[in-house]
């Protein structure tokens, strides 16, 4: 099973991870607004991801830990 987290108070909304992610499931939480005034980033299909780590990578601010669990 794969376990995606996001420290969404750091995310600036950039959306590099969505761009490079493969399957298309992430997006902006229009819900949230974190401490920095950005919608942060979060994974609308969890079942979908293959844990390819390619956001994880992408993101210049370390918001995205992947772990197998
Ligand atoms: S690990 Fe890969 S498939 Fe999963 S959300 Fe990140 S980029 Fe998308
Ligand atoms: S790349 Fe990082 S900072 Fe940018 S939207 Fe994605 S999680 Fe947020």
């Amino acid at each position: 099973m794969i376990r995606l987290t996001f420290d969404t108070e750091r995310c600036k909304a950039c959306e590099l991870c969505a761009a490079v992610c493969p399957k298309h499931i992430l997006a902006l939480n229009a819900d949230l607004v974190n401490l920095k005034g950005y919608h942060p980033m979060g994974c609308i299909d969890m079942a979908s991801c293959i844990a390819c780590a390619s956001c994880a990578k992408m993101c210049p601010d370390s918001v995205i830990t992947i772990e197998k669990i």
